[in-house]
């Protein structure tokens, strides 16, 4: 499997459907953590941690990264970090966690629907990779 990294590089910005629709819609399985009407949270894949944990919207509204935030998304983007809060909570994260956007090739994105990755239980160290 390819690394992350060449994931990322491979990847091709675009406002096209993504891997996370499917995942969305149920068609592709994933380890639902925390749901409601307009965020998914579910395990990653490819954990970094003890817990690692992808926070998506449910409607994508042309953000498929940080980069192309506009002032409409302002409140999607609270909910998704307030919501990244609870789910540290609910995964015992009480020493504490990172949170994590990936923007762009340089940034190491590899898919396009904005997504805070939610990482934990474990010590962190800085700077990262
Ligand atoms: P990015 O590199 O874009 O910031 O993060 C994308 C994340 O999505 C990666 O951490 C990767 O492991 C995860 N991912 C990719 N495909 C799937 C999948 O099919 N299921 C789950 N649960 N995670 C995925």
């Amino acid at each position: 499997m390819a690394s992350e990294k060449e994931a990322a590089l491979a990847a091709t910005p675009s406002d096209s459907p993504t891997i996370f629709d499917k995942i969305i819609s149920k068609e592709i399985p994933s380890t639902v953590v925390f749901e409601d009407d307009k965020v998914l949270a579910f395990r990653d894949i490819t954990p970094q941690g003890p817990v690692h944990i992808l926070l998506i919207p449910k409607v994508r509204d042309g953000l498929t990264g940080l980069s192309k935030a506009e002032e409409r998304h302002i409140d999607i983007l609270g909910r998704l970090l307030y919501t990244a809060k609870l789910v540290a909570k609910q995964e015992g994260l009480d020493e504490g966690f990172r949170i994590v956007i990936n923007d762009g090739p340089q940034g190491c994105q590899s898919v396009y629907h904005i997504h805070v990755h939610l990482i934990g239980g474990r010590q962190m160290n800085w700077p990262p990779g």
